[in-house]
């Protein structure tokens, strides 16, 4: 589930796009998207299984957020709610999921490709997409859409998703300790490598299993 709320006199630049990793929130993190005219939009995400597991409210952890985290407070010092209190719920369940059935393919939310560390739908949901298209019109040209006609997009969408998936449950349940975050984001801002990787695993061009490397968890150890 995600949940965000519009305001209008934010202090902020426009186009600054906000990551938050902190107590109040983790193993999410508080978005902020700084828009034109001093409009922003103040966010945050959790998954179900964690919301059990932790017992968390999350609209409570959206106005800790915004009440608690300072870049937070400060941007919205003068600023005023322009909507109310909205949300979601997605899933990041891609590797239970059969996406495919007689004369029916799943992609995006519907087949749970969320993914599981950064809450991020949109880049895998267009992957899934693509993927269903490309059997939809190999299905189409056979003139078989049953549901064995659709197999072959199963055994792509789990090749694609399932590792992924998995490792970054893993990950996620790492950010639940705000030391592992603290560690993570010191040794981003002290080794060049280490930063990049991170910021491909967040942007999802790279698998959060890289961090699990020898190498990388050297970096993340060192110093
Ligand atoms: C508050 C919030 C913030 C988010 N922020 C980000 C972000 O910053 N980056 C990111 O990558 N992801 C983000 N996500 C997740 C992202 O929005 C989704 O993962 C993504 O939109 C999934 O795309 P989709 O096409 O699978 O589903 P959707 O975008 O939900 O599209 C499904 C469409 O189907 C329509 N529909 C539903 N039922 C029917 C029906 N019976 N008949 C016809 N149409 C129907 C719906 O109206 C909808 O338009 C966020 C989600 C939320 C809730």
């Amino acid at each position: 589930m995600a949940l965000r709320q519009y305001y209008s006199n934010v202090v902020g630049e426009p186009g600054l796009f906000e990551l938050h990793w902190e107590k109040s929130v983790l193993p999410a993190y508080g978005f902020i998207f700084h828009m034109n005219d001093g409009i922003a939009v103040f966010g945050t995400g959790m998954f179900r299984k964690d919301q059990q597991r932790l017992k968390a409210n999350i609209q409570e952890r959206l106005t800790t957020f915004m009440t608690q985290n300072p870049f937070a407070r400060d941007a919205l010092r003068k600023a005023q709610a322009i909507s109310p209190v909205a949300g979601h719920p997605y899933r990041d369940d891609a590797e239970l999921v059969k996406p495919y059935a007689d004369n029916l393919m799943l992609v995006g939310d519907a087949a749970g490709t969320g993914h599981p560390m950064t809450g991020e739908g949109i880049g895998p949901a267009m992957v899934s997409a693509e993927l269903a298209a490309r059997y939809a019109v190999e299905a189409l040209q056979k003139g078989d859409v049953s549901e064995s006609g659709l197999a072959g997009y199963g055994l792509a969408f789990h090749k694609q998703f399932d590792s992924l998936h998995k490792i970054s449950q893993l990950a996620r349940n790492a950010l639940t300790f705000p030391w592992v975050v603290d560690r993570t984001v010191r040794r981003c801002a002290k080794d060049p490598v280490f930063g990049a990787a991170m910021a491909g695993i967040l942007a999802g061009m790279v698998s959060p299993g890289e961090m699990l490397k020898p190498g990388m968890a050297l970096r993340l150890l060192a110093g």
